[in-house]
């Protein structure tokens, strides 16, 4: 598929849900209440992405949210995604509480790898920003998410002014222990939030800078099609970690987009900060219509902008970030 600025769009992020067990302060508002209404089915998930992949050519797919990890039927949905023939990498991103006991069913049902969200290795300030005191359930997740294979595994984390901006070195280091990725996030002025945003935001220059006690030298790697800017970290202990930077606010990465984005409702959201273009529901329900499937999908390719507005517009956790 192409969208009228001549992108190639291949990438789905399919939101499962909008429901989350954590809060986090910057995600989520105190009022948000996930309804459970007119979530897509298994079955209804499993057309539609046998459909972007047989006929438009869509070859990787994330799982996001809300938590995917939410939905009861979860892996169910993995051994159907898995099944598609010319789906090459069906990954998911996750908050990790759940890891640590499903990892193993999730790899078996056919999980190629796992994002996890983690913003501070202290106990009281993790749950100070996620409203849930489980920092040893994330990391015993990540660590058996690794054991089961959902690699390369990386760690997400937003970098917030005055809050986490001290973790980012103990992080560093915790990726290195264990020989994985870590990507750190620019915070996006997205919905109700937006307003908190000039407050809490630090730029990835910041963070490098910040980060300069830890890092002896930053060597650029190739960028593939991921969103980050990624980089090998030599450590002045002499270990090297991957380490990435996703900027949305401070360099777009807009005119490699090969995203697009439905929500558990069905609603086709262009662009990340954007508004939803319609839904593809009723060319799901009661009956898969290919031709209505069509016209939405290229309804929303043809609502692409060239960059992403300057603020959101949705709650993430609708969207799936
Ligand atoms: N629940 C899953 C998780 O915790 O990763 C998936 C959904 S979450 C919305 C996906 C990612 O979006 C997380 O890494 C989260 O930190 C990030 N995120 C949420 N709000 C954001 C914001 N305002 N700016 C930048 N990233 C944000």
């Amino acid at each position: 598929m192409h969208d009228n600025h001549g992108r190639t769009i291949h990438y789905l992020r399919l939101s499962l849900t909008g429901a989350c067990h954590m809060r986090c302060t910057y995600c989520r508002p105190n009022y948000d209440r996930n309804t459970k209404s007119n979530m897509m089915t298994a079955a209804e998930i499993e057309t539609l992405v046998r459909h972007l992949v047989t006929e438009h050519g869509v070859t990787k797919v994330r799982l996001t949210g809300g938590d995917p990890t939410t939905r009861a039927d979860l892996v169910e949905i993995i051994e159907r995604l898995a099944a598609i023939d010319g789906l090459c990498d069906l990954a998911m991103t996750t908050n990790g509480l759940t890891l640590k006991r499903m990892a193993e069913r999730y790899a078996k049902a056919g999980l190629s790898r796992v994002n996890v969200s983690l913003d501070s290795l202290d106990r009281e300030q993790f749950a100070q920003i996620t409203g849930v005191d489980g920092l040893r359930h994330v990391i015993a997740g990540i660590d058996t998410a690794i054991a089961s294979g959902l690699t390369p595994l990386k760690i997400n984390t937003v970098v917030l002014r005055d809050e986490n901006e001290t973790q980012l070195n103990p992080l560093v280091q915790f990726a290195a222990d264990r020989g994985i990725e870590i990507r750190f996030i620019e915070l996006m002025p997205m919905g109700p939030l937006a307003e908190q945003w000039a407050d809490r935001y630090i730029s990835a220059d910041q963070m490098r800078h910040r980060l300069q006690t830890a890092v002896v030298r930053w060597l650029p790697r190739h960028q593939s099609s991921d969103s980050a800017k990624p980089y090998t970290a030599l450590l002045r202990d002499g270990r090297e970690v991957g380490v990435g930077f996703i900027t949305p606010m401070s360099c777009n990465f807009c005119s490699a987009c090969s995203r697009i984005r439905i929500a558990a409702d069905g609603m086709l959201y262009p662009c990340l900060m954007g508004q939803p273009s319609g839904s593809i529901l009723p060319a799901l329900r009661p009956r898969y219509d290919p031709v209505c499937l069509d016209r939405a999908l290229l309804e929303s390719l043809n609502a692409k902008a060239a960059e992403h507005p300057q603020q959101g517009f949705v709650v993430m956790t609708h969207i799936g970030g």
